[in-house]
């Protein structure tokens, strides 16, 4: 092994080590911490990112990685040491432009921002949030300006962090293709929404049934629970330390069938990825799945192509039956299928449907635009927010906390994320089109066999951690990089068929 190489190694064991205790503190603090806990436990956390930040931007990693920074160094490496090489150099650069001091103070506001921002969600009240967003954003702001040369746009920089590649130029593109798809078929779908009767999914489902379900559900997709665990909070996410130690939680809805079942074949899907990582690269940087796009690429071909197709549920079904005899003895497989794909438009991402999806995201991306250009103030963003969900979606929150306070990503500073979400939906209808040319998918699943699938995205995906980009692995897998026209075929034939099956 090269020994500048080797010479990293312990400090990476010690960067693993501070990233393993701060997911573990907010593991933690969304799942069991009691409420009081958060401003102490901010200290904490505000104290740990400090130390794992001086492990990152010491003298001996700059000069060491300096070193490997040659290209006959780099050919001494193997192919997961350059990537885990590239990732340190990356995660170097983004680090060591921000002094010390900034560093902590902007963990610990991000720390006790999520505490603020839950308040004022159950207050409703986008005021009182407000001057904590502020905050956030002159902190990101500043961030990516250490970062930026000349002609950079603020938010590219902040998009890159998130997914390589996909500036505000290709998203744009990708983004209007989606609209003008999207938006009319809304329209047609809307038109015809009583045609299919899902009266079913509100009635009374135990929890304690829901929670056996939804167990078994996650083991017969591959959950390994020797090496991840399933806990509840109050929104669905997966959490991974390394491969031998992925976490994932659900939230249960005694009057909605649907939810608990959904949220976890999608977090499983997540988990899945994480624990398919070859253990040749655990606990280094590229231990891990790519990004975040890949990332909701595999929850959501989870989720969406496999969980919701007729195929799936086909050996699962009775299963569901004899879990709710009572409950669901008047609903047949056809009446489950058409429900579950049934399109809707609601104020909600994470209740939305496939279809009306991407334009929540679409939505919040077309405001971090504004607010990085800085075309905009915080104060008007509810009225913006507002305003898009009536042109699109055709629908007017009820108030902040159904509206521009629904979701958590903004206190925990992450702007440039809610793209990952619709580019993972384009992802996984890539994957899918092509997987169904190499495997016999549906047979698989009307067998009930998921080993295959599983074992096919591994060996291609999951496997890899982060040692290629997202659009290097797309195109060693399909022959090609990111490309939405399956995703948009797929949106659009999928729906025209349920319109047209409808108005027969
Ligand atoms: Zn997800």
């Amino acid at each position: 092994m090269n020994q500048y190489y080797t010479r990293l190694l312990p400090y990476l064991e010690r960067n693993q080590a501070y990233q393993t205790a701060l997911a573990l503190l907010s593991w933690d603090a969304e799942t069991l911490a009691p409420p009081a806990a958060s401003d102490y436990t901010a200290k904490s956390i505000g104290i740990l990112s400090e130390e794992a930040y001086h492990i990152l931007t010491g003298d001996e990693v700059q000069t060491l990685l300096k070193k490997l920074d040659t290209k006959k160094k780099q050919e001494t490496l193997t192919v997961s040491e350059r990537a885990v090489v590239r990732l340190l150099q990356k995660e170097f650069e983004k680090l060591s432009c921000i002094p010390a001091k900034e560093y902590r103070e902007f963990s610990e506001l991000c720390a006790n921002a999520q505490s603020v921002y839950c308040r004022a969600k159950q207050n409703a009240s986008f005021e009182d949030f407000a001057p904590t967003l502020e905050q956030l954003i002159a902190y990101k702001r500043r961030f990516a300006s250490y970062r930026a040369k000349k002609q950079d746009n603020l938010y590219d920089i902040l998009l890159n962090d998130y997914e390589e590649g996909f500036t505000t130029k290709v998203l744009d593109d990708f983004f209007i293709r989606l609209r003008d798809t999207v938006v009319p078929l809304i329209k047609k779908v809307v038109s015809q929404k009583d045609s299919i009767p899902k009266e079913y999914n509100s009635r009374r489902f135990p929890i304690e049934q829901q929670r056996s379900f939804c167990r078994f559900l996650s083991g017969y997709l591959g959950f390994d629970f020797n090496r991840g665990v399933i806990a509840e909070s109050e929104h669905p996410f997966t959490t991974s330390f390394h491969n031998h130690d992925v976490r994932i939680t659900n939230h249960f809805y005694e009057n909605n069938l649907e939810s608990g079942i959904f949220s976890v074949i999608h977090e499983t899907g997540h988990a899945l990825y994480e624990m398919g990582v070859d253990d040749t690269i655990t606990g280094t940087p590229a231990g891990s799945a790519i990004s975040m796009g890949m990332h909701e690429s595999q929850s959501r071909f989870y989720e969406n192509m496999i969980g919701r197709s007729r195929e799936f549920w086909e050996p699962l079904f009775p299963k569901l039956k004899e879990t709710y005899p009572d409950t669901l003895s008047d609903v047949s497989l056809e009446d489950f299928i058409s429900g579950i794909n049934k399109a809707e438009p609601g104020p909600i991402r994470v209740e939305a449907d496939e279809l009306t999806y991407p334009l929540h995201i679409l939505i919040r991306y077309e405001l971090e635009k504004e607010i990085f250009n800085g075309t905009c103030n915080v104060s008007e963003l509810p009225n913006l927010w507002n305003r898009k969900y009536e042109e699109y979606l055709g629908i007017t929150p009820k108030s902040s906390a159904e509206g521009i306070l629904q979701d958590i990503h903004w206190s925990m500073a992450d702007f440039g994320y809610f793209p990952s979400y619709a580019i993972g939906s384009a992802v996984a209808a890539q994957i899918y089109n092509y997987m169904e040319q190499q495997i016999p998918l549906a047979d698989y699943l009307k067998s009930g066999n998921m080993v295959p699938i599983r074992e096919y995205l591994r060996d291609n995906i999951h496997k890899y951690g982060a040692v290629y980009p997202t659009n290097e692995l797309l195109k060693k897998m399909t022959g090609e990089e990111f490309n939405p026209d399956y995703y948009i075929r797929y949106l659009t034939e999928k729906y025209t068929a349920l319109y047209h099956e409808l108005r027969s």
